[in-house]
């Protein structure tokens, strides 16, 4: 099976299952890679407006625990299942250089980039939030949500473009060609950047019903030359390799015949 670069634990307080389970999924499922980007924290004292009581990411004096675990998984389980240590970095502007400085001190072989807070410290994916949702605007959060992809993209700091159009979950925008615009943009900058896309298929579980990005915009990647990588954004053991067969048919009709492999480097054909 297709490997999953997009795997969280319970370290993060807001997932099911210890990271065992997760790899023991992946195992049973044949996969032969897979990759752990459980949330890494806020830093530096940096808040979102949402309460963060123990539900949004590991602590950071547990970041050391969570890289040993991993690393020692995939001591464990070398030959029959590649484990890459990953992590899944927020994109906070203010930030920035706290979370370039703590990436550099952990050997993560691949950081996936992502957006769940734009403008004035709105975490718009947060339960607590959805009541903002409307008064702040759809098309704001779609626009800029995408136009700090595009941001962290130019950083260099990053490796994966995580659920790219997260933003859509809530509906699609009413000037859709800003946002279209907008998608573009941050398109560009990650095959600039030389970043691989992820089709992110946690969407299937949510209301929206299909992967991040739209397909429109796998085609689009395509085009500019973007690798393109699977993640389930797995939250439960069960949820590890989710809707894989769908995604690696939405690569296909987007015009891929591979995927990337983070731990190769190269490229594996699609199944
Ligand atoms: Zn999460
Ligand atoms: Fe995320
Ligand atoms: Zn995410
Ligand atoms: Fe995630």
């Amino acid at each position: 099976m297709i490997a999953d670069y997009h795997i969280h634990t319970n370290m993060c307080r807001h997932a099911e299952g210890g990271a065992r389970e997760y790899v023991e999924r992946a195992a049973e499922l044949g996969m032969r890679e897979m990759g752990f980007a459980d949330h890494l924290p806020f830093l530096g004292g940096w808040e979102p407006l949402h309460d963060l009581t123990d539900d949004w990411a590991m602590p950071q004096d547990e970041l050391d625990d969570y890289v040993t675990l991993v690393l020692e998984l995939a001591r464990e389980y070398a030959g029959d299942l590649r484990i890459a240590l990953g992590i899944e970095a927020d994109f906070i502007p203010e930030t920035i250089e706290h979370t370039a400085a703590v990436l550099e001190q952990y050997p993560f072989e691949y950081v996936i980039g992502s957006v769940h807070i734009v403008g004035d410290r709105f975490g718009f994916d947060h339960p607590e939030m959805e009541g903002r949702l409307a008064e702040y605007g759809l098309d704001r959060i779609h626009l800029e949500s995408l136009d700090l992809a595009r941001q962290a993209a130019e950083t260099g700091l990053f490796d994966v473009a995580g659920h790219l159009d997260h933003a859509a979950k809530f509906g699609p925008p009413g000037d859709e060609e800003a946002v279209a615009a907008a998608a573009s943009a941050a398109l560009r900058a990650v095959a600039a950047a030389g970043m691989a896309l992820e089709i992110n298929t946690g969407g299937l579980r949510k209301d929206i019903g299909r992967p991040f990005p739209a397909p429109v915009l796998l085609a689009e990647a395509r085009g500019l030359g973007i690798p393109l990588v699977l993640g389930s954004d797995a939250h439960r053991p069960g949820d590890v390799g989710h809707g894989f067969d769908h995604a690696a048919g939405l690569a296909r009709a987007a015009g891929y015949a591979a995927l990337r492999s983070i731990a190769s480097g190269g490229e594996e054909p699609l199944p």
